[in-house]
């Protein structure tokens, strides 16, 4: 029988391409539950899944920062019957630390972390009552290490690694899964609404030198890493559905196997020197040179890390 497939944020980017992917299974395995905050964004899912909707896909207003909003859509799901929740809504935050509102980090909180614990907190009883169930988080490689100038973001997405961790052990006795999807960087709108946001910004309460480093050595560095690295959310949502496939899931899944090295660097110096370190010269020793290291890295990355992330094809 069909499985009941729930996703969050599916009016662009990776959720999108999931729910697509899911809704277009040959076999039919999935009925897709593509939910959105504002149903008024649903040209692009309802266009790129063609003859899938209104059949293995349906259409569900969700805002994961809201108790009645997840509240109502769960009762409306036919006997709240959800096999796999795949946790994707996410927002970004870019910039100094020190021009960033205490209210606008708790915005990224309420999404990335309360967001994806309100959904799991609604449909993981019913999961455990009927021993079966996947649940999905869509965290980053920022999730296990942290980036410069993406401190609150990143933050957010290892709050959210903390939370899955310890839960993974108790729904193991329950038969229910959990996987982290860990993408690198992913060519969506998500870095286009983060470079508008950088434009706009004006950094109040950070000094020149601050600002300097942040415009004119993080920004260009990171377009580099985005052309150099970037993935297809088509590419994730690949993997996440053979994440969703797999007869024994992992815990952990990266999708891109260049960001390998760093992982193994994170767990190779439990000081966090080396990583502290290496992420210092990267950004202020080679500057404009990004682009040339992480081709090096490509090169330098050994085929048993390469055969840690999940491949796409
Ligand atoms: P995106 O901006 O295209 O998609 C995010 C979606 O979440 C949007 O559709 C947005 O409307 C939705 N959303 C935001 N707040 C919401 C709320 N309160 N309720 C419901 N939906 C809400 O970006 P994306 O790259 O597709 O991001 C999807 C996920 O992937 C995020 O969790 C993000 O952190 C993660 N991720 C992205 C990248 C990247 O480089 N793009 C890398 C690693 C992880």
């Amino acid at each position: 029988s069909q499985r009941v497939v729930l996703i969050t944020g599916c009016s662009s980017g990776i959720g999108l391409r999931i729910a697509v992917l899911l809704a277009k299974d040959e076999q039919k395995r999935y009925y897709v539950i593509a939910t959105m905050r504002d149903l008024k964004k649903k040209d692009k899912l309802v266009q790129a899944a063609g003859d899938a909707f209104g059949n293995t896909l349906t259409l569900q207003a969700l805002d994961v920062c809201s108790d009645d909003s997840v509240r109502q859509c769960i009762s409306a799901v036919k006997d709240r019957r959800v096999d796999i929740l795949i946790n994707n809504a996410g927002v970004g935050l870019l910039g100094p630390v020190e021009s960033i509102s205490l209210e606008q980090m708790k915005m990224v909180f309420e999404t990335n972390f309360f967001g994806t614990v309100r959904m799991i907190k609604e449909i993981m009883p019913d999961m455990k009552r009927r021993r079966a169930g996947h649940i999905i988080v869509m965290s980053s490689v920022m999730g296990m290490q942290g980036v410069v100038f993406n401190d609150v973001y990143t933050a957010s997405k290892f709050a959210i690694e903390g939370f899955c961790e310890s839960l993974a052990v108790q729904l193991l006795k329950f038969n229910v899964k959990l996987s982290l999807i860990e993408p690198g960087p992913v060519h969506t709108e998500f870095e286009a609404k983060m470079m508008e946001e950088v434009a706009k910004m004006e950094f109040p309460g950070a000094d020149a030198d601050t600002v300097r480093y942040f415009k004119d050595v993080y920004i260009p560095s990171s377009i580099d890493i985005f052309e150099a690295m970037g993935q297809k959310p088509d590419d994730i949502a690949k993997c996440t559905k053979k994440v969703i496939e797999s007869r024994n899931p992992r815990f952990r899944n990266l999708t891109n196997s260049l960001y390998t090295p760093i992982v193994a660097m994170k767990y190779a110096d439990e000081t966090g020197g080396l990583s502290v370190h290496t992420f210092y010269n990267l950004l202020f020793n080679f500057g404009s040179l990004m682009h040339i290291t992480m081709n090096i890295l490509k090169c330098l990355t050994c085929s048993c890390l390469r055969r840690r992330a999940i491949s796409p094809d």
